[in-house]
């Protein structure tokens, strides 16, 4: 039996003129991420994609899974594919659909009839088809309001469909579609789930860290490597910057007043992203940060933090508490790795009494009585560069 893959465009099906592109960038995204299991073919109508495997033995499993984590996508679902006549759309039904139908106890059948010329109307495939199956599921009842399985049949161009599990799929907008941003990510919980969230929004990640050896350890880079590398099952591809950073915290340490540390190196993160960012085209910075959550995180800590940026900083988890957070981290599967104990630069030098509320002026005064337009411009140079790719592209 000849099975396929539809999949319901999301949000951008309400796009208007500009429709194709975005359908053009999330074909563009499936292929990249379904080509390593084989041959497929895609045709587009009505909001629905077909992706119909043109190799044997291509595992349909691994691509509903892989799809389902691709944003742009509202639903998905597997679907047999059957002659446009009655009969087959039939017999098709009985077999594929067995599994499900023999272990449900209501049911429904609903029909999308694309091609006009197709002799039976909607109306009558829902009643003939039910019908049969009652015959076939003596288990099976009627339920047209609150069914357990839905059985869809859909008569398009070429074939007729049948499928019965609608599988919710990441939503959002196709990556890429909204341009690309720079993500300052940490070890920690909350900037992979910020990344996450604004590629939810078609935009596309580039990474940013920072690394302080030898007070943070090799094994505190792998770890951020491994959450940027699990990213990528949503994200897709992601450039990824390491910055050295140790001369710059140890000339804040030497330099400026203890309660500015944190936010004077806040500052210069910032900075340092920011060439980064117009290097790599990245039009916005994305952090993890969320009002109120550490000291540095206040809003007058963010606003001395925000008056060294000239491109918009989104924070998407700003209103969010943390154990949302944590949902979020848990469902996309790097709340283990993020947990994992090793040092952040952040925690390097922490200041014994931080201000919650830092006046500019004052943090202006003190991080200007250091010249550290050198040592950045050290930094930006030695910034390493390392390409992550979703596993499945790599096989
Ligand atoms: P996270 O859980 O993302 O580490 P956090 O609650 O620990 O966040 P902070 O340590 O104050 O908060 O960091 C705030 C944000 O600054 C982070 O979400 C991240 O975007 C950025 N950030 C912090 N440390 C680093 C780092 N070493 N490299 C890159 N970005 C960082
Ligand atoms: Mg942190």
């Amino acid at each position: 039996m000849k099975e396929i893959i539809l999949v319901k465009y999301g949000e951008m099906a309400l796009k208007g003129l500009n429709k194709k592109s975005f359908e053009d960038m999330l074909v563009k995204n499936i292929k990249r991420r379904l080509k390593s299991l084989g041959k497929f073919s895609y045709s587009a109508a009505q909001s629905t994609l077909y992706i119909t495997p043109e190799d044997d033995g291509i595992d349909l499993s691994e691509a509903m899974e892989r799809a389902g984590k691709i944003f742009g996508i509202a639903a998905l679902c597997r679907a047999c594919v059957c002659e446009k006549n009655f009969d087959d759309i039939c017999e098709k039904s009985y077999g594929y659909l067995a599994d499900i139908l023999s272990s449900a106890r209501t049911f429904k059948v609903t029909a999308k009839r694309a091609d006009k010329a197709f002799p039976m109307k909607s109306p009558e495939i829902c009643m003939e088809l039910g019908g049969k199956l009652l015959e076939k599921f003596p288990n099976l009842a009627v339920d047209v309001k609150e069914p357990e399985v839905t059985v869809t049949v859909e008569i398009r161009d070429t074939n007729a469909f049948v499928h019965a599990e609608n599988i919710k799929g990441a939503g959002g907008l196709p990556v890429g579609s909204s341009g690309k941003a720079l993500l300052l990510l940490s070890g920690g919980i909350d900037s992979p789930v910020a990344g996450y969230m604004m590629a939810k929004r078609g935009v596309r990640i580039a990474a940013i860290h920072y690394v302080s050896p030898p007070y943070t350890s090799d094994r505190a880079q792998l770890k951020v490597e491994t959450l940027c590398e699990k990213l990528t099952d949503y994200c897709g591809g992601i450039a990824f910057y390491c910055v050295p950073f140790t001369k710059i915290q140890e000339a804040i340490k030497d330099n400026c007043p203890e309660e500015f540390f944190t936010i004077i190196m806040r500052r210069i993160m910032m900075e340092i992203a920011q060439k980064i960012a117009e290097k790599d085209e990245c039009l916005a910075l994305i952090t993890g940060e969320s009002v109120g959550q550490v000291a540095s995180q206040t809003m007058a800590a963010i606003a001395c933090t925000d008056a060294v940026c000239r491109i918009p900083v989104f924070r998407p988890l700003v209103g969010m508490d943390k154990t949302e957070i944590i949902g979020i981290a848990r469902k996309i599967d790097t709340f283990e790795t993020s947990t994992l104990p090793y040092e952040d630069c952040c925690t390097v030098f922490t200041p014994r009494h931080p201000k919650v509320r830092p006046v500019l002026t004052d943090i202006e005064k003190a991080q200007n009585s250091f010249d550290f337009a050198p040592l950045i411009a050290e930094a930006v140079e030695k910034t390493e560069l390392k390409t992550f790719t979703p596993d499945c592209c790599r096989k």
